[in-house]
């Protein structure tokens, strides 16, 4: 029997009586004491499964799949592994460092439903690791609205939007409790990742009970309420909802979805997750949820629930909403001019109607979003394609990595170079001048300059990274 070092008490008396029969509390507080296993999740917006497992392969990574996401792993590292957060194919978006169970909440958002998922909104998105999930599972198509309230998270959840290739997200910085008044009827899916207690995260943090009591449960329990409401407001009729946390409890679970369903009555109903992967009865429940205690599947513990809306909601009493909004469409005589211009740099795959215009920036909205932009204030509304000053037209680093192939591709040591903001040089002398899309693995991954036998780094200041390593 384990010594229980980590979790109080008062948190064993609240679990014990509602667990499963087939579990037993000693193996909750044994699974607890567990290190987590390190996982992984290939990002296919830059490359394929098959492609980055056999990169990493000859790293000495031991790759092992995750039952419920088919771009998941856990992987065994070498002893003298680099730390993956360091490496230049985790700088470059390649992976995402993210926990097994933690990718099952955008697996079930997007399992077996009867329609289309072109519209999301991800309700607390920052970090982003679900968002960036969702976005690829989207193919970076649609419209995807990533929500965050506090402000010193949104800087990660941009900085990981764009590491990761995403170009199909707009930000919203808003109290997620309001996006169901502004936005009601609106998303084909959402998902509501809700802030919590975190107690399913202790085996990665020995911390996580230091300030667990059961007047924060309730009081978060009431902000969980809150959120989800407005979560299923804002969705369309017949869309798809999923609420998930990383508690443990059942008053942040399955007490605040009895809350929706006593609220909606004929208006939801619960979509059962036992069929989401082969193995996911062991962790249903009674009412069709997902509870992933940490022994079942040797994880983090998670909860994920999903709902369908059967009905139009009409509860939505918005306050007035000025909006200043500083972009304009393009012309289609300047669409024109842009299109040749993006053209001649190689940018592919976008269309004129996603085209925007701010003073002497030129943006890309993803499709779908003008809908929103009158009804909802955004913080930022797709990507910076490119500005003029002058004569000179400077492309943005973020689309050039999403919107076009590269003309160079660079070794892994010269990439860590460029990472760490120097120049690379080549032995040969080139005739070539101008601008070029430095890439690897086929990806472009920043700009660069051709200067004799070398290329100039023009990767932007705040991206250089000094402590990028092989
Ligand atoms: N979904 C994220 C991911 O996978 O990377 C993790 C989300 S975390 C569990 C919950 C997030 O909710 C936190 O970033 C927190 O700042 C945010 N949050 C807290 N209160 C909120 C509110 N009222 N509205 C929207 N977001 C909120």
């Amino acid at each position: 029997m384990t010594i229980n070092r980590l979790l109080p008490q008062e948190f064993l008396s609240l679990i014990e009586p509602m667990l499963p029969a087939q579990l037993t509390l000693d193996d909750v507080i044994t699974a607890c004491h567990q290190p987590l296993r390190f996982s992984i999740r290939v990002n296919t917006l830059k490359n394929s499964v098959t492609t980055f497992c056999s990169l990493m392969s000859d790293f000495g990574w031991k790759f092992e799949s995750i039952p419920w996401c088919d771009t998941g792993f856990w992987v065994e590292l070498p002893q003298d592994a680099t730390a993956p957060g360091k490496l230049p194919e985790h700088l470059t978006g390649l992976f995402y460092i993210q926990e097994a169970s933690s990718m099952l909440p955008p697996m079930a958002l997007f399992h077996g439903n009867d329609k289309p998922v072109v519209t999301v909104l991800d309700l607390a998105a920052a970090p982003g690791s679900k968002t960036t999930q969702i976005a690829a599972l989207m193919n970076n198509k649609g419209t995807l609205v990533a929500n965050e309230y506090s402000s010193s998270r949104i800087k990660a959840l941009h900085s990981n939007l764009q590491r990761m290739g995403v170009s199909n997200t707009v930000i919203s910085h808003f109290d997620g409790h309001v996006h169901g008044d502004y936005l009601e009827n609106c998303f084909d899916a959402v998902l509501i990742d809700a802030p919590c207690s975190g107690e399913g995260t202790v085996r990665k943090d020995a911390t996580a009970f230091k300030n667990w009591s059961l007047s924060h449960i309730s009081e978060i329990s009431i902000v969980q309420q809150g959120l989800l409401r407005s979560a299923f407001m804002a969705l369309k009729p017949g869309g798809v909802l999923v609420y998930s946390t990383c508690a443990l409890n059942f008053i942040e679970n399955q007490q605040v979805c009895q809350s929706l369903m006593d609220q909606f009555g004929d208006q939801i109903e619960i979509v059962n997750l036992s069929n989401l992967f082969s193995d996911a009865d062991r962790a249903t429940t009674p009412e069709g949820y997902l509870h992933i205690w940490p022994q079942i599947y040797d994880s983090e513990g998670f909860f994920i629930a999903k709902f369908k809306k059967r009905s139009a909601t009409n509860l939505s009493q918005p306050a007035p909403f000025k909006n200043r909004f500083p972009f304009s469409p393009v012309s289609p005589k300047q669409a024109g001019e842009i299109h040749n211009i993006l053209i001649q740099q190689k940018l592919a795959n976008i269309n004129s109607s996603e085209l925007y215009q701010r003073d002497n920036e030129i943006w890309y909205f993803p499709s779908h979003v003008t809908a929103l932009l009158p009804r909802m204030k955004f913080q930022r509304t797709g990507l910076k394609l490119f500005e003029t000053k002058g004569k000179n037209i400077l492309f943005d680093h973020h689309a050039v990595t999403v919107f076009t192939t590269p003309d160079v591709e660079i070794s892994r040591e010269q990439l860590v170079e460029y990472l760490k903001g120097r120049d690379i040089s080549f032995d040969n002398a080139t005739n070539l001048t101008g601008n070029v899309y430095v890439g690897y693995q086929g990806k472009t991954v920043g700009l660069g300059k051709w200067i004799r036998n070398k290329i100039k780094n023009k990767l932007p200041r705040n991206l250089v990274n000094d402590s990028v390593k092989q």
